[in-house]
């Protein structure tokens, strides 16, 4: 049990690991990570206008086509676990209810890194928030208190997704991780997403733009290793070595 490696995504909304997250996700699957996704909404009012725009479309529907979408994109990435916490979007409940199910999950996972949103999103104050809460549920599952008895939480790395408009969100990227070998996985998950095709070929540049920056920091000319597709995430908390390199 506690040799496990486990890892928790914590997405705003049904399609944002996908985007932001799927090379890392498919990559651990395969590295025997069992790799636990949380959706805390559908995004179905927020980004959705694809199927707002057929006609007698209701929230009911958005939502079940939402999410058969993530559990697809999913699939396509071997993910072990994805959860729904259907709690809305625009804006996201993160009240008490919402926070006490999140550190619930964390402390059932255990997850030896976590990722989510970028700290700061002026045009999409969910994603910042549930930062901001992935934060809070962290915290609270380090602590004795809450809920004694329980296996308490150490200290996983929290990553930053990469956020849509980059340069306005105050993100800058401390890890490039090689995605290469799962980008069919990821390119699979990414044509899941039906009611977002406008962002396919996007995040395929975002992917193949890190690589650039993942070439030029392993090496570069000088040996860098030829990766062709990479994300970026940027780290909250220092790392503990034996060891620079
Ligand atoms: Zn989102």
């Amino acid at each position: 049990m506690s040799d496990k490696k486990t890892a928790l995504v914590i997405s705003a909304h049904s399609a944002d690991f996908v985007w932001r997250a799927g090379g890392a996700i498919a990559l651990h699957q395969e590295k025997g990570y069992e790799v636990t996704v949380v959706c805390l909404s559908y995004g179905e009012r927020g980004e959705s206008a694809k199927l707002w725009k057929q006609e007698g479309m209701t929230l009911e529907r958005v939502k079940a086509a939402r999410r058969e979408e993530a559990e697809n994109a999913a699939a396509a990435l071997g993910v072990n676990d994805i959860r729904f916490f259907d709690v809305g979007d625009y804006p996201l409940d993160l009240g008490r209810e919402t926070q006490d199910r999140m550190v619930d999950v964390i402390r059932e996972v255990q997850p030896k890194f976590m990722m989510s949103h970028s700290k700061w999103d002026p045009y999409n104050t969910d994603h910042m928030n549930t930062t901001q809460f992935a934060l809070e549920c962290r915290m609270i599952a380090q602590a004795w208190g809450h809920n004694p008895g329980q296996k308490v939480l150490g200290a996983p790395q929290l990553y930053l997704f990469e956020p849509h408009q980059t340069e306005q969100m105050e993100w800058k990227p401390s890890v490039f991780l090689d995605i290469t070998d799962v980008w069919d996985k990821k390119w699979a998950a990414i044509q899941c997403m039906q009611g977002q095709e406008h962002l396919w070929n996007f995040y395929k540049n975002v992917a193949e733009n890190r690589a650039n920056h993942f070439r030029r920091n392993s090496g570069g000319m000088a040996g860098g290793r030829a990766a062709k597709y990479a994300e970026g995430f940027q780290t909250i908390f220092p790392r503990t070595v034996d060891e620079l390199e």
